[in-house]
Parts: structure tokens; C-alpha cells; sequence
């Protein structure tokens, strides 16, 4: 299977300090991969550096085979690759649907959407949306009365709207419900069964939901280990960083 992300060789250094050292990653197209690892082991810096927002001191980033280096942000987002920020960025005084209409018509040309009614195709693509985030009963309520997590999913479809190749979401499930955390999960799920995602996690519990596949422990900038949930889970090293950072939960 076609790699849509390799990675090789990978550093950011800031004034000296290595985000990122010497990072070798690579997922096919189709995967949605779970990257975790500690506070600071440059999961974020990471995502900079895919989507543009940080060049690397050296190595490089390959998307579909095409070396990223010194493409700006937007080309590359136009090139498939959508990010998630960890807060939502929808726009609070829109409603549900509105949100999605905007993101929906923003590829087609400015005449078109302001002398046009929306097609029906359009309207069909918007509902489709709606209902792949579960916000049908919200729709037209504005997006300012949702709660975090309902919010999170609206910018994961506004996201999904532009068609990326690659989706890039980081920390979708942080400051959630226990409830949220699972529509969230769901919702990753889902849209994986037809795109390439990267979720960069920290929470555990949410992992285990949506980890089907091969998880990446980020540790100091470098990959320390790769494999199934249950390897990484009972990977020496991984508990010791792991350990090393969080208090045990009660009763374990
Ligand atoms: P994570 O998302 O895994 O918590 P980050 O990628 O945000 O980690 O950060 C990795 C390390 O790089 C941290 O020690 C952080 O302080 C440092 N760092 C991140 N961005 C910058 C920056 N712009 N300037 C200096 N240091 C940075
Ligand atoms: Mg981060």
C-alpha cells in the first residue's frame, strides 16, 4: 500500500532545543494512527511541521511522495492536509448549519455562491455532514449554545467539508466529558473507514477506544516505540515515561 506520509530523519530545534530528534515515521493511506506520549514529547511540534506552520532544521516531510520543504501553510492544506487545533475554531455567532454552508461553498468561486441558491447536492452534502457528526437536532442553534465536545465534532465536519487526504487532529478528546469523549471517538472511527487520519493523544482511556491499529509513542522528539495498543501498553520503557509523569489512579 501508497505511504501518504513518510517521514525522515525529522528536527526543530528551538534556540537549540529539540522539539523534534531525528523522527523516522511512516503510515499508509487509509490508517488512522494514534501518535501519544507525554507532555512536551513534541506531539504538536510534530503537526507543525506537517502542515507547514514550522520548518524543520533538517530532514524532511514526504506527503503522497512530494517533499513538503519551504511550501507555505496554505498551499499545503490545499494540498490535503486538514488540521484540527486542539481549541475549536468555529464561528461562535453561525449556526450549526451555517458553519457547514460556509466551509462547503468556500471552494467554488465567489459569484457562484452569492448569485446562486445552494443545489441541491449541496444541500444533500451539508445534511450528509450534519448527520456524520450527530448535531441533527442542532443545526439551527447557534454554534456559541454547544457544548465543548459538540463543538469539537462541528469543527471535525467543517474540517471533513474540504475533503482532506490527511485529517490531523490534536487532542480532539482533552477537557471532555466522559460522554463527549466517546461521540468524539465514535466520530473519529467513522470518518477513518474513508480517510487517513493522525489523532495525537494523551488520554489514555480515549486511546484504548480508538487505537484499533498501530500506536506511536512520542518521547524527547523521537519515536521510543511502535505497535498494537497492548504492545505499547506493556512496553517497559512506555510504562517507565508514563510513570514517570502521572500519579498511579486509586486503587491500582
Ligand atoms: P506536546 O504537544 O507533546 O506536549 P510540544 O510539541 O508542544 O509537545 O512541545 C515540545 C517541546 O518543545 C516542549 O518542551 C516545548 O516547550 C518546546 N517548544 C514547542 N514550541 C516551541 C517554540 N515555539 N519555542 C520554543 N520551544 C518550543
Ligand atoms: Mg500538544
Amino acid at each position: 500500500m501508497e505511504n501518504i506520509l513518510e517521514i525522515e530523519n525529522l528536527t526543530v530545534s528551538f534556540d537549540g532545543f529539540k522539539a523534534l530528534n531525528n523522527l523516522n515515521f511512516r503510515m499508509n493511506a487509509g490508517e488512522l494512527r494514534v501518535v501519544i506520549g507525554p507532555n512536551g514529547a513534541g506531539k504538536t511540534t510534530f503537526l507543525d511541521v506537517i502542515t507547514g506552520k514550522v520548518q524543520p532544521t533538517s530532514g524532511c516531510v514526504l506527503f503522497k511522495g512530494r517533499n513538503l520543504q519551504n511550501i507555505p501553510e496554505f498551499k499545503i492544506a490545499r494540498l490535503g492536509i486538514g488540521r484540527k487545533f486542539q481549541t475549536p475554531r468555529v464561528y461562535l455567532n453561525l449556526t450549526v448549519r451555517e458553519n457547514l454552508d460556509l466551509v462547503c461553498n468556500r471552494n467554488k468561486n465567489v459569484f457562484s455562491t452569492l448569485f446562486s441558491r445552494p443545489k441541491s447536492a449541496e444541500r444533500r452534502t451539508v445534511s450528509g455532514l450534519i448527520e456524520t457528526v450527530g448535531l441533527e437536532a442542532k443545526v439551527d442553534l447557534s454554534a456559541s449554545l454547544l457544548s465543548h465536545g459538540e463543538k469539537q465534532r462541528l469543527e471535525i465536519g467543517m474540517l471533513v467539508a474540504q475533503s482532506p487526504d490527511l485529517l490531523l487532529v490534536d487532542e480532539p478528546a482533552a477537557g471532555l466529558t466522559d460522554e463527549e469523549t466517546e461521540n468524539v471517538g465514535a466520530l473519529l472511527l467513522a470518518l477513518a473507514e474513508s480517510h487517513s487520519i493522525i489523532a495525537i493523544e494523551h488520554d489514555m482511556e480515549f486511546v484504548r477506544q480508538i487505537a484499533n491499529n498501530q500506536v506511536t509513542v512520542l518521547h524527547q522528539g523521537s519515536v521510543l516505540c511502535e505497535g498494537t495498543m497492548d504492545e505499547v501498553q506493556n512496553d517497559e520503557q512506555v510504562i517507565e515515561v508514563y510513570l514517570g509523569e502521572a500519579p498511579p489512579t486509586p486503587g491500582e
